[in-house]
């Protein structure tokens, strides 16, 4: 079912989801499911896998000289929304980026998501690679979302690359994309990202799922922005519960996110990393009880590969 169907079907209620990504290579699926279980009785509708692309990694020869070499440490995300939609009968929502693919890639990959019958795509421009300053397309791929929108919404039509192919089936997609509360980093102030941010929707994007915020001022105003701008899509509000010390640093500077000074305090107060996930917990459920007050369609949490936290919360709220 998608997403924007979810929405109207909860009535006004806002509802639990939350983002799962691939487990390092070498693990196996079970080290996912691991993950999922504990969160499935607070009934998501949908969960959504991310996307990670190559790096690229510098080896020591014997000869003392360093090989380039590309590696994936994640991979597995359409066979883990597989094997999330038979297991557990929920929606996965798989990300795909612009980032290392072709078009004639993304048509691939959309094909293979049509026929597992997902009916969600989180279409993302994705970041640089880890060695590169700025993000670069592949020769025959997409600068921006918005060009990935454009491509899932012509298939949408029945419309494919090679406009000679026999048949030419239509996909039904319902496509997510990402907008930015305090604006994303590359975008010279809010009102430059948010007339981005429109014509992705323009162009077939059904709904706006968030970057982590830890002050809902931020997201308030970026949500009025957005209808002020004509923005009426649903807008997801994207939570994390912070969980160690280190985050305090590497948060702002992985998601261009502030942290409240109120926040930084009581973490740093804490004596070890459990008292950290415990002021975390706390105040990503007050974050969520204010945002449920407000009627968001639904909290999205995004798990990072821990659940023990986002089960505290989801406790106290659904
Ligand atoms: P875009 O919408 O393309 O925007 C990128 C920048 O370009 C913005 O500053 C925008 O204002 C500007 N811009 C857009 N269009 C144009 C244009 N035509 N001309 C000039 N400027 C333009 N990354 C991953 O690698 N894997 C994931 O699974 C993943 N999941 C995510 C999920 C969510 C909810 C969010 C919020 C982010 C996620 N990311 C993920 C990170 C994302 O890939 C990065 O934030 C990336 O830098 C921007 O992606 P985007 O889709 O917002 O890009």
């Amino acid at each position: 079912m998608k997403v924007t169907e979810h929405i109207a079907k909860g009535n006004g209620k806002t509802q639990f989801s939350f983002e799962i990504l691939p487990p390092l290579k070498g693990q196996n699926i079970q080290s996912i499911f691991d993950s999922i279980d504990p969160l499935m009785e607070f009934k998501p509708p949908f969960i959504d896998v991310t996307y990670h692309r190559e790096e690229y990694v510098y080896k020591e020869m014997e000869n003392g000289l360093l090989q380039k070499k590309i590696v994936k440490k994640r991979p597995g995300t359409v066979g883990i929304c597989a094997a999330i939609q038979n297991k557990y009968q929920v929606d996965a929502i798989p990300h795909i980026l612009c980032g290392g693919f072709t078009k004639e890639d993304t048509e691939n990959f959309l094909i293979d998501l049509d026929f597992l019958g997902i009916d969600n795509v989180m279409a993302l421009r994705g970041d640089a690679v880890k060695t590169e300053t700025y993000f670069t397309p592949e020769k025959e791929g997409h600068n921006y979302a918005l060009g990935l929108v454009q491509q899932i919404a012509a298939l949408n039509r029945g419309e494919y690359l090679d406009e000679d192919i026999q048949n030419q089936a239509q996909t039904d997609f319902c496509i997510g994309v990402a907008g930015y509360p305090e604006k994303h980093i590359e975008a010279p102030n809010m009102d430059s990202d948010i007339h981005f941010l429109k014509k992705k929707l323009k162009h077939g994007a059904s709904y706006i799922v968030t970057q982590m915020f830890f002050d809902n001022e931020k997201f308030f105003n970026f949500v009025n922005k957005c209808r002020e701008e004509g923005i009426t899509a649903p807008i997801i509000p994207g939570l994390k519960p912070i969980s160690t010390k280190k985050q305090l640093n590497l948060i702002p500077h992985r998601f261009f996110t502030d942290l409240p000074e109120e926040l930084i305090k009581e973490v740093l107060k804490c004596s070890n990393n459990q008292e950290v996930r415990e002021v975390g917990v706390e105040w990503c459920v007050q974050q969520s009880k204010e945002l449920i007050a407000e009627k968001v369609p639904f909290l999205h949490y995004y798990s990072m590969g821990r659940s023990d936290n986002i089960r505290s919360i989801a406790e106290q709220l659904f």
